[in-house]
């Protein structure tokens, strides 16, 4: 057992650049599994980072440059995938870290893609609609050369929805002179979207915190559940947990948190966010971020952005099982802590890695041209979801690591055997 104590004061600051920790612990990985250093030097890095910058014509008539990446990770496994960020604190080094991350999902679900994400440096909460749909078509003109339905598929991420995806997918089409829906998922349903990747990432999310409720004897009746974040991803978890019988005492946004041990009326919640998942705003009893994550609850959901959960505050998490719904909301140091205290991990590479698998069904769908029910998608994802549960959980038990160590173990394998075969390490 650690010493809490020791741990949680230690005046060494951690490291908190996203690049450096998911490089070391894709050098973990690849080291339990026994590879050499020449695969940890093919996979360190992405085989290739697009920086593009792109003016914009704004609303009152001035031309605004922005800067944007795609970054392209491995396609030793096949096409890349993975979504495109719109956020105003977006680096090259974060979308170089979450496309290694998408192909360590990939891997886990065991769907034929290596990882890709991209990024727009910008605020689209201080843009106009037609703003954003002149930038959303810009960025596609500027990478158009290395996407493709065959080579890399974009998809929504952090402030990116359908109706970015419908633009982008217009854009490209005019480019290549054809229609084709399979270049871009997460689109509107009447354009190729599938029914189920809106709330896909929630579903897996909640069918990963099944599974681990299980594991832990908690009963999801009357569980008290707490979710960091209110947009697409922790809104549908709210209401899917709110549904399902358990009591969401707390939830938040990018302004403040609301937490009643006696549960929230989440409906009503619901009914009142904006498109950006803002709600607190209207409350006046409200608690920070920082609080809400220090309360008591069963199961903890942070579903907004990186590094909620560090060695400073780990110690004072007192959930019994935390599912990572956002991309890399717990540090290593803090999965440390949280894991030598018997919390039950489930890291976001398998936490919330539903929206990618049903994206690749929508990828799978406009290639036949032939569309699936939502009880169709919907059971081919649980299945997906429970699999990848239980070989990560597996893999954590038999080699006695992290549930993260041994996700990135089971996904770093099915990369790493792909370029082997091609004779790449
Ligand atoms: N942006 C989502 C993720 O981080 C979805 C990616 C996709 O559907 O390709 O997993």
């Amino acid at each position: 057992m650690t010493n809490l104590q020791s741990v949680s004061t230690d005046p060494t600051p951690e490291n908190l650049d996203v690049f450096v920790s998911t490089q070391s612990i894709i050098q973990e990985a690849l080291s339990k599994l026994g590879y050499s250093a020449s695969m940890y030097d093919l996979l360190k890095e992405p085989l290739r980072v697009l920086t593009v910058r792109f003016p914009v014509r704004m609303d009152d008539g001035s031309v605004q440059v922005f800067t944007g990446y795609r970054a392209q990770h491995n396609d030793a496994v096949g096409p890349t995938k993975g979504g495109i960020r719109l956020h105003p604190d977006v680096t090259e080094d974060e979308i170089k870290a979450l496309s290694i991350w998408m192909s360590i999902k990939c891997g886990i679900a065991d769907l034929p893609y290596g990882g890709g994400k991209g990024g727009i440096v910008c605020d689209p909460r201080q843009m106009s609609f037609a703003e954003i749909e002149r930038l959303s078509r810009a960025y596609v003109r500027s990478i158009s050369q290395i996407v493709g339905p065959t080579k890399d598929i974009p998809a929504p991420d952090v402030f990116s929805n359908s109706q970015n995806m419908a633009w982008m997918l217009d854009e490209y089409s005019h480019i290549r002179e054809f229609d084709s829906p399979g270049f871009i998922t997460g689109k509107p349903i009447v354009l190729g979207g599938s029914k189920g990747r809106e709330r896909a990432t929630a579903r897996g999310v909640v069918i990963c915190i099944e599974q681990a409720a299980a594991a832990r004897g908690i009963d999801i009746m009357g569980a008290r559940v707490i979710v960091q974040g209110f947009g697409n991803a922790g809104s549908y978890v709210a209401q899917f947990m709110h549904e399902s019988g358990a009591k969401v005492v707390g939830i938040s946004d990018a302004y403040g948190a609301l937490y009643n041990p006696e549960g929230l009326d989440i409906p009503e919640l619901l009914e009142q966010r904006d498109s950006f998942g803002t709600v607190t705003k209207l409350f006046k009893n409200t608690i920070t971020n920082k609080e809400l994550l220090e309360q008591e609850c069963d199961i903890l959901v942070p579903a907004a952005i990186e590094n909620q959960i560090t060695q400073d505050n780990a110690a004072r998490i007192r959930a019994k099982v935390l599912v990572e719904a956002a991309n890399g909301p717990t540090t290593n140091a803090a999965t440390q802590i949280l894991d030598s205290r018997g919390v039950l991990i489930v890291p976001d590479v398998l936490g919330n890695s539903g929206g990618v698998v049903v994206s690749y069904f929508e990828w799978v769908q406009n290639n036949q041209g032939f569309y699936w029910t939502e009880e169709e998608v919907d059971q081919r994802l649980v299945e997906v979801m429970r699999r990848s549960f239980d070989s990560v959980y597996q893999t954590a038990r038999r080699y006695k690591v992290d549930m993260r160590l041994a996700a990135y173990m089971v996904g770093v394998r099915r990369v790493a055997e792909s370029a082997r075969w091609r004779g790449w390490a």
